[in-house]
C-alpha cells in the first residue's frame, strides 16, 4: 500500500514513520510512504500557502490551490483505487473500521492543514474528511501519522503475525478492548501474574482472557458495550 502525505512540514513525520513495524514494512516493500512539501505546489516566488480569512477574524487560512495542484500531481502516480482524505477537526471520527477498509486500497493521499484550517472549497476535491478525536491540534501531521499507523497495521504483511491484529482492541465484530497482557517476571513487587495464564491450559486461558477483556471494556469503555453486536439484545 502507498501513502502520500501533503504537508508544509514533511520532515516532521520522517522519524515516526521510519521506525518499528512501519519502518520494517517500508524496507521490505510492503509499504511506500511519500512525504510531499506543499510549498512545491505553489506558483509564486515566496511559495505562499496561506492568506487572510474572508469575512475577517483571527489567524490565517490555507489556500486551496497548492493542495489541489498537489492532489492532481500525486494522483498521476497512484493506483486507481486511491482515496484522498483531509485530516480535520471538523471531520467525522476516524475509527478502526476505516483503517480496516482503507488497508485494502492501493493508496491514501492525506492532506494536513495548519493555522485555522484549509479554504472550505477543498471539500470538492477530497473523498473523505476525518478527525482523530474531539480536540484541536495545531496541524494535521500528527493526525496523518495516526491514520498511517492504524491503516498500515491492518495491511497484510505489515504486522508479522497477523494473529496479533485479530486479538487487538476494536477488531472483532463486538468491538471490545483486547485482553490485558503480562510477561516475566511472574511476581513484581508482590504483584503476581494471574495463575490461569501460567497454567498452560489453553481452553482456560482463552476463557479467562475473554472475561478479562469484557471486564476491562466495562471499566474503561462502557460506551463500547452493545455496539455492533450481532445476535444480542443491542437493539433493546
Ligand atoms: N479552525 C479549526 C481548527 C484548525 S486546526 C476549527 O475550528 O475546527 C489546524 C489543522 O490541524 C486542521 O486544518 C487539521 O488539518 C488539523 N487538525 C486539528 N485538529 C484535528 C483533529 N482532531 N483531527 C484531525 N486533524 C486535526
Amino acid at each position: 500500500m502507498r501513502f502520500d502525505i501533503l504537508t508544509i512540514f514533511p520532515e516532521s513525520l520522517d522519524g515516526l514513520l521510519s521506525v518499528g513495524v512501519i519502518g520494517q514494512a517500508r524496507d521490505a516493500g510492503h509499504l511506500r510512504i511519500h512525504l510531499h512539501d506543499l510549498r512545491e505546489f505553489t506558483d509564486d516566488p515566496h511559495r505562499i500557502v496561506d492568506d487572510r480569512p474572508y469575512g475577517g477574524g483571527a489567524g490565517m487560512v490555507m489556500k486551496v490551490e497548492p493542495f489541489v495542484r498537489g492532489i492532481e500531481a500525486i494522483r498521476g502516480d497512484c493506483g486507481p483505487n486511491t482515496r484522498t482524505v483531509l485530516l480535520s477537526s471538523q471531520g467525522r471520527l476516524f475509527q478502526q473500521r476505516d483503517a480496516k477498509q482503507w488497508a485494502a486500497l492501493d493508496g491514501l493521499i492525506l492532506l494536513c492543514g495548519r493555522y485555522e484550517g484549509i479554504d472550505e472549497r477543498i471539500v470538492e476535491f477530497i473523498d473523505d474528511e476525518v478527525s482523530i478525536g474531539d480536540y484541536v491540534l495545531t496541524g494535521g501531521e500528527a493526525a496523518a501519522a495516526v491514520v498511517v499507523e492504524a491503516t498500515a497495521r491492518m495491511t497484510p504483511g505489515v504486522v508479522g503475525k497477523y494473529d496479533s491484529v485479530e486479538s487487538d482492541s476494536f477488531y472483532g465484530k463486538d468491538g471490545r478492548l483486547g485482553a490485558p497482557q503480562y510477561t516475566r517476571p511472574p511476581v513484581f513487587r508482590g504483584l503476581e501474574v494471574p495463575e490461569t495464564l501460567q497454567s498452560g491450559d489453553h481452553a482456560k486461558i482463552e476463557a479467562y482472557r475473554e472475561a478479562e477483556a469484557w471486564k476491562k471494556t466495562a471499566r474503561n469503555r462502557p460506551d463500547l458495550i452493545g455496539l455492533n453486536v450481532e445476535g444480542t439484545d443491542a437493539d433493546g
